[in-house]
């Protein structure tokens, strides 16, 4: 079957998704979506949505006959779509086991009949609490007990690796992985836990800005429009294909730090809350205290990594703001 369109992006009505669909547009491509607005938007992609090289397909990467459709369409495959967000992923943990390993099975089923191009999206959460920063691809990965379901997320997208990687060693299906660290920009909810769109939105509407845990934890935010350049950069690199790759900024900050920038930045009088995770969280939560990416494989495929800082990002999101429905 003759492919109709250029990618399908799996997840394009998500934060990443969106960002992705409007460059792909924007470079003269054409795009069929599959998402099933689970914790994506049809605002996200509202610019998109008339636009005659875009398609929208509200549906489930779980639906076998839908994943094959799709895929057909298509030539190559950037697959976003997961069950996302640590709220998410505690409170709904077969929905996350499910949604992100049997997805990600049918897609890379699907791609094996056309033999199309796969981007899968994994996580810096892989390497769980490995304590040997920056994280190297290669690295052991240390992840807590399987009676923690916080760990359910990492795992089921170790474990999507794995599959991808033997898809690739098995088949010959060209495959790139990609480990996100904490990407962040215009879009993201705050619905989900994500922490920097919930610090916005409580610092520009006055509430308390409420750090969980001690607030000695750090992270590294990566702006998205860059966390795109890197997977589409990546996607066209034949060097790529068959790896996994960190996408990450190496700036290390506090999570109490990035409060403070974010009242700072904002202007806002917001008093900063310091919340144990055992009540932000059900008992038993775990949490890693440093996730600082190597990037030096990324550096060595495409030579670009994403680099704006801290500060140029939350003035970003301040400046775009936090939509009604996203908060
Ligand atoms: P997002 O929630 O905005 O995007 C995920 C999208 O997938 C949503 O649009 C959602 O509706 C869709 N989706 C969920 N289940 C689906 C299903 N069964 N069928 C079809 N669509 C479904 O989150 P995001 O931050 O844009 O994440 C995109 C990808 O990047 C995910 O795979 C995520 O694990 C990965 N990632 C993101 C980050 C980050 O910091 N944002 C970090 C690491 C990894």
């Amino acid at each position: 079957m003759l492919a109709r369109y250029d990618y399908l992006v799996t997840g394009g009505a998500g934060f990443i998704g969106s960002h992705l669909c409007e460059r792909l547009i924007a470079e003269g491509k054409s795009v069929c979506v599959l998402d099933d607005l689970s914790t994506g938007h049809l605002s996200n992609i509202q610019g998109l949505l008339q636009q005659e090289s875009f398609h929208f397909i509200e549906g489930s990467v779980l639906s076998v006959e839908t994943v094959n459709d799709c895929v057909n369409k298509c030539s190559e495959v950037i697959h976003l779509a997961a069950a996302v967000g640590v709220d998410n992923v505690i409170n709904k943990p077969v929905e996350t086991i499910e949604t992100n390993v049997n997805g990600t099975e049918n897609i890379l089923k699907a791609a094996r009949n056309g033999n199309k191009k796969v981007f899968i999206a994994s996580t810096s959460e892989v390497y769980g609490k490995g304590w040997k920063v920056p994280f190297k691809e290669d690295g052991d990965i240390v992840l807590g007990p399987t009676s923690r379901n916080r760990w359910s997320y990492a795992c089921s997208k170790a474990l999507d690796e794995f599959l991808a990687l033997a898809y690739n060693h098995s088949y010959g299906l060209p495959v790139v992985i990609c480990r996100f660290f904490n990407t962040v920009g215009p879009r993201q909810s705050g619905r989900y836990g994500m922490v920097l769109p919930r610090f916005i939105n409580q610092a520009l509407t006055g509430k308390p800005v409420t750090v969980f845990g001690n607030g000695t934890q750090t992270r590294c935010f990566s702006l998205v429009s860059e966390v795109v350049d890197c997977v589409l950069a990546l996607m066209d690199t034949p060097k790529a294909v068959g790896r996994v790759v960190n996408v990450g900024s190496t700036e290390e900050i506090t999570i109490l730090e990035l409060a403070r920038r974010v009242r700072e930045i904002s202007g806002s009088s917001s008093e900063i809350i310091i919340v144990p995770y055992e009540e932000a969280y059900p008992a038993g939560f775990e949490d890693m205290q440093r996730r600082v990416p190597d990037v030096s494989r990324l550096m060595d495929l495409i030579g670009i990594r994403p680099e704006a800082d801290t500060a140029t990002i939350i003035r970003k999101v301040i400046e775009y703001g936090i939509p009604e429905g996203a908060r």
